[in-house]
């Protein structure tokens, strides 16, 4: 089920420590390019296989370069790096840049399962974001046209349906607004975006933003896997012979973790912070299957993108002239099966949705 303008790919990861040392079994295998096969681990002979555009097997078959790179261990191996992510995603994203649409890649999965991994990546191991935005800049330096190119970084954080500058070291209380324009849609009000010139500085902005991202959350005694994170990239090309320019935004979101929130000893503030995650990636859920229902010809009487801050600011993304992906990250241990075959599902919606998505085009309500 492949289609052009938007995608769904799952990757798997490799054991923790924390799984290692707990004899953990793996429960994934991925057969071909496109299908991923969990097991039940009470019961082996139930087995449920899914197909997605992509799916990535990162579990085993790597080696460290000396960079400390993870590369695949020899030939045979099927293990996919994060320079074959950033190919098969990181370049489709550049792609729509470039002509002037806007991309979102998501990534969505329970917590500690690699998510953070593929959008930003850790040390060496540089994620989609990085690769996207240094290959942005070195295309930008091959250009010799009479053409000006303009580059902006901004990245906030929404924690508890609030929304935080990750630029900017002073908090604003009660968080920024998202406002309504007639021609721009949804907009933060007040969020700094920051001109770029070269790579290097939009690595300074992204390393300052998870500064604060971290420190925030430490001193609000809380975890960064509630919050989502979303960086957006605007990149506008101004052809100075004609007068015509092309513009685009880039967002790459880093969704809060998916797990359900357990319900006994989470009490007062924690509880409401639960459900308000979930409110986002419920009402994302909603929104996705409100498209799907549109597209096989159901009547939908309104798509509810107004229910969270997340679908709000995602609304061009998902609605418009736009191409998305998915990533499901998801842990290989027996011990996640409940929460990988959720989130399986979560992104089986997200394909049924993107096939159709191509067809039609619905109004905002
Ligand atoms: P999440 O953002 O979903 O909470 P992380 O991206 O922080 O999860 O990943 C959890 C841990 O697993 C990290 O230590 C990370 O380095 C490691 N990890 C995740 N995906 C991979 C991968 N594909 N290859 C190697 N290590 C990974
Ligand atoms: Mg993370």
């Amino acid at each position: 089920p492949s289609t052009d303008g938007v995608r769904v790919a799952v990757r798997v990861r490799p054991f923790s420590q924390r799984e290692k040392t707990s004899g953990s079994k793996c429960v994934i295998s991925m057969h071909s390019r496109t299908t991923t096969t969990i097991q039940d681990p009470k019961n082996p002979e139930h087995r449920k296989t899914f197909t997605f555009d992509l799916a990535y097997w990162s579990h085993d078959g790597f080696q460290k370069d000396q960079d400390g790179v993870f590369i695949s261990a020899d030939p045979s191996s099927q293990f996919a790096s994060q320079k074959d992510v950033f190919h098969d995603l990181g370049r489709g994203i550049l792609d729509s840049a470039w002509q002037g649409y806007n991309a979102t890649l998501l990534a969505y999965g329970q917590t500690g399962s690699g998510k953070s991994y593929s959008m930003v990546g850790f040390g060496a191991n540089k994620g989609i974001t990085p690769n996207v935005c240094e290959e942005l800049f070195q295309a930008i330096e091959k250009q010799e046209g009479n053409e000006e190119y303009q580059v902006t970084f901004s990245m906030l954080e929404i924690y508890n349906e609030q929304i935080r500058d990750l630029l900017s070291r002073t908090k604003k209380p009660g968080g920024l607004k998202v406002r309504e324009d007639q021609q721009l849609g949804f907009y933060v009000d007040g969020l700094k975006s920051v001109p770029c010139e070269n790579y290097a500085q939009i690595e300074r902005l992204m390393e300052q933003g998870t500064k604060i991202r971290t420190t925030a959350s430490t001193n609000m005694n809380a975890s960064s896997s509630r919050s989502h994170m979303v960086i957006t990239i605007q990149f506008k090309q101004v052809f100075l012979d004609s007068d015509l320019t092309k513009q685009s935004s880039i967002n790459l979101v880093d969704l809060a973790g998916s797990e359900r929130q357990k319900s006994s000893g989470s009490e007062g503030d924690r509880l409401k912070e639960g459900s308000r995650v979930n409110l986002s990636l419920t009402s994302l859920g909603n929104v996705i299957s409100a498209l799907a229902d549109a597209a096989t010809g159901k009547r939908v009487l309104h798509v509810p993108y107004r229910d969270s801050v997340l679908t709000k600011l995602l609304q061009p993304a998902l609605g418009g002239n736009s191409r998305t992906t998915l990533i499901a990250a998801i842990s290989p241990a027996d011990i996640c099966y409940e929460e990988t075959l959720s989130t399986l599902r979560y992104a089986e919606s997200g394909i049924t949705w993107a096939e159709r998505l191509l067809f039609c085009q619905l109004p905002a309500s």
